[in-house]
């Protein structure tokens, strides 16, 4: 869950500001029309090391560049570029715990009109945060609403309207008594949850949807299928019936904000024994050693946010910080 205390800044456009005064218009074709992309980013406190790692950022923001060339929008900086800046946002702030950093590219104008495509500002924000739901285990429905599609809203792109779709799915998941929903495509196949992509186990192997399912392109899901190999699970990425959701041996959800998540029932039907299941539990235990630099980065994962920033993102990083 989000903690209530405020970061002292905010960075916009590349400069630090009040918590308070990062403001956006409200005639801006981004709060008007929606035009917004946006990535929700981690990073995690090590304390025997003494050191914050931001996990994948790199991938974030190449796919915020991505999100923004599907929209038509101009990317004001590359990948690299939003690294130094968040980096930056993350040291001037001082964050020693675990924190979820939210940065958005926005058409950022008064008056503005349906078809405007730029200006494009970035804001970043990093906020403390702990585990994002409140409980250990999630009771989810099946969705009566469908899941946005390619031809349409796509899912690849992480666009704020994209979420109307999953606050329809939450609200009436609450109404009718349910953590949270899986959502189904147009034709009627399993596609993810309202922010999260979904991993089934069934048959001793590890199946997906693919991203061409109607999904984000998770950087969850993506570490999943690179780890879960070691721990000698095969992965499969193919489409899934919503049947199978109700003979899956367990089922859970992953995200950057979700981390690894076990759903314990799907429409009031236990997954396998209805508890935290053995393999969801050996997959979360390397999941979360990984992000937190417990085992040895060999992919390049990690970026050391305080002594390592330097090094991780060039000089930019450490020259920009402000003086104190
Ligand atoms: N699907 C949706 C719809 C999401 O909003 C998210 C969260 N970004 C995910 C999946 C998980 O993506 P990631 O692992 O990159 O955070």
């Amino acid at each position: 869950m989000t903690d209530t205390r405020h970061p002292t800044y905010l960075l916009m456009n590349g400069e630090l500001v009040a918590y308070a005064d990062a403001r956006v218009h409200v005639l801006s074709t981004a709060f008007k029309y929606g035009a917004c992309v946006f990535e929700g980013l981690r990073a995690y406190w090590n304390e025997e090391r003494g050191e914050l790692y931001g996990f994948r950022l790199r991938e974030h923001f190449q796919r915020l560049v991505e999100s923004l060339r599907i929209c038509r929008m101009p990317s004001p900086l590359d990948p690299d570029g939003y690294l130094a800046d968040l980096v930056r946002l993350m040291r001037a702030n001082e964050l020693r715990e675990d924190i979820h950093m939210r940065v958005s590219a926005y058409v950022d104008n008064d008056d503005g009109g349906l078809g405007a495509f730029e200006p494009v500002s970035i804001s970043m924000a990093a906020l403390p945060m702990q585990r994002y739901f409140g409980k250990d285990g999630l009771h989810v429905q099946v969705s009566s609403w469908t899941r946005i599609s390619d031809s349409s809203m796509p899912p690849r792109i992480k666009a704020a309207p994209n979420y109307h779709n999953s606050r329809l799915a939450i609200g009436q998941a609450r109404a009718d008594g349910y953590d949270s929903a899986i959502l189904l495509s147009d034709a009627g196949k399993v596609t993810e949850g309202p922010g999260y992509a979904l991993f089934m186990l069934r048959g001793g192997k590890l199946i997906t949807p693919p991203v061409t399912s109607g999904i984000l392109e998770s950087i969850t899901r993506d570490t999943l299928i690179t780890l879960a190999p070691e721990l000698g699970l095969e992965v499969v990425e193919r489409e899934m019936d919503r049947t199978e959701l109700y003979v899956a041996d367990e089922l859970f959800f992953c995200g950057s904000a979700a981390e690894v998540t076990p759903i314990l029932s799907v429409d009031r039907m236990p997954v396998g024994t209805g508890a935290f299941g053995a393999r969801t539990q050996e997959i979360r235990a390397a999941f979360l050693q990984t992000v937190r630099g417990e085992v040895e980065d060999t992919r390049g994962w990690l970026t050391p946010i305080f002594a390592g920033a330097a090094a991780a993102v060039g000089a930019v990083a450490q020259e920009a910080v402000p003086a104190t």
